[in-house]
């Protein structure tokens, strides 16, 4: 068996633990056997590569439980059409390279057969969850459905629990109950289709928001807020109020209620199949999310910290769910980078300091996501949490949450699958080293093959 140690780190091993600096990692196989006080280089006699981690930071790979795009198969629980197989390829490698090592897929009408040919083609650890329920299903049929087939239909949320999927989700999503899915995918689409102008995901989630309110009600509608949005996105000239809110209308309305109806079925599903439920938190599914919180089904409450809450109520509806059980996701979203949707930090920050959040994922924010380190790194230096509290919550809080997403994963202990993230201190996500299963996958901020792995291990040699 090819033993290795990752020598001399400073290591924040995922249990919440304060940090232990300079250690030893042992690793035997796929396997951590210990960790010791970092010692001089013979001491280990004959090893099979020495990786010098000294002055880094080891943690263990992350796991992220609401990735959309990252296996092959329709996108998102509307069941879009799936994205190029490249593309799939290139979103796992950008998970790869921000030091995650195992994805929930939640984009839930992925069948094992096409999870199966993603786990050929990458090293990282795909693992399916479904949201291929009678109403979700019809409400991806309404809201989009074009990747659907006879094959995938029959692939139902039974059927991919007995194949391997360790969960139910995502249940309802931004596209098929008028979120973040709606704001930067249908509604620009239908507006240019009609219109021949682009708008931006922020000016559609204005012109929703005046049609139908955060929390999605036709009741809503505020014709000056409308008028004011058209003007905003340069549409003044180009659709009436009326037609603006019939388009939206269209968009978002038909799907909604059914989907709604969705959370609950599917909560049903996952209580009886004792697995976790992944559902849409946001304001247009507060009520149903909070309603599902108080029976004993576990419940991952995804991307607590969505756009469309009010910080406020945000932070209440997070601690009501917390009361009841519920483990308190939060996304990254596009929060540091893009800014597309989301505003800035602060909500995500506010629940750290009030200690509500159990999990760190990135969800998908049109592709562009912020990574979780990053989020670790900026919140970590405002003061909100501590290190070792954050990686848990992108590492043994996962594993711990969804039971069959990593086992044996998630920590940095004897006896653990050695999936092990070296990375810089000061800049969390420049991501340095990731193994799977004690076998490089990245080096130096880079991915590498199996050919490429050899020469690595020199260079590590010969420093
Ligand atoms: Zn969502």
């Amino acid at each position: 068996m090819r033993t290795t140690v990752l020598r001399g780190g400073d290591l924040v091993d995922g249990t919440g633990a304060p940090p232990r600096p300079m250690v030893d990692i042992v690793i035997e196989g796929d396997t951590v056997r210990s960790i010791l006080p970092s010692a001089p280089r013979p001491a280990y006699g004959t090893v099979d590569e020495i990786l010098d981690a000294r002055g880094l930071l080891v943690i263990p790979g992350l796991i992220n439980n609401h990735t959309h795009g990252t296996a092959y198969g329709p996108l998102f629980p509307s069941a879009h059409e799936g994205l190029p197989s490249e593309r799939v390829r290139a979103n796992l490698d950008r998970h790869l390279l921000e030091g995650t090592t195992t994805v929930l897929c939640v984009d839930g009408f992925v069948t094992a057969e096409a999870a199966a040919r993603t786990a050929d083609d990458h090293p990282m650890r795909v693992r399916l969850a479904s949201c291929n329920t009678p109403a979700c299903l019809r409400a991806a049929s309404i809201a989009d459905g074009a990747g659907l087939t006879e094959e995938i239909r029959a692939f139902t949320a039974h059927r991919a629990l007995a194949a391997g999927a360790v969960a139910l989700g995502e249940i309802g999503a931004g596209h098929t109950l008028g979120g973040g899915g709606a704001s930067y995918l249908y509604i620009p689409a239908e507006v240019s289709r009609r219109t021949g102008k682009t708008i931006t995901p922020r000016q559609a989630d204005a012109i929703k928001i005046a049609v139908l309110g955060r929390h999605i009600s036709s009741s809503s509608f505020d014709r000056d807020a409308v008028e004011e949005a058209l003007v905003g996105a340069g549409l003044a000239e180009h659709l009436s109020v009326t037609q603006a809110r019939a388009l939206v209308s269209e968009i978002v309305l038909p799907a909604f209620d059914i989907a709604l109806d969705g959370l609950t079925e599917a909560a049903d599903y996952a209580r009886r199949a004792d697995v976790p439920v992944l559902v849409h938190n946001a304001a247009a599914s507060m009520s149903q999310v909070a309603a599902i919180a108080a029976t004993d089904v576990r419940l991952i409450a995804g991307h607590s910290n969505h756009a469309s809450f009010d910080p406020r109520e945000a932070l209440r509806h997070a601690e009501r769910l917390k009361e009841l059980g519920a483990t308190v996701d939060v996304s990254t979203f596009d929060t540091f980078g893009a800014r597309r949707l989301t505003t800035g930090p602060e909500l995500l920050y506010a629940m750290l300091r009030d200690g509500l959040i159990d999990t760190i994922s990135t969800d998908y924010a049109g592709g562009h996501h912020d990574p979780i380190l990053l989020a670790v790194e900026r919140a970590t230096e405002a003061g909100v949490v501590r290190l070792p509290e954050a990686i848990a919550m992108a590492t043994a809080n996962v594993a711990d949450a969804v039971p069959g997403l990593a086992p044996r994963r998630g920590r940095v202990t004897p006896g653990a699958v050695a999936d092990i993230v070296v990375t810089d201190p000061a800049r969390l996500s420049q991501v340095d080293t990731v193994l799977i299963g004690g076998a490089i996958v990245v080096s130096g901020g880079r991915r590498v093959t199996a050919v490429e792995r050899a020469e690595v291990v020199e260079a590590y040699d010969d420093r």
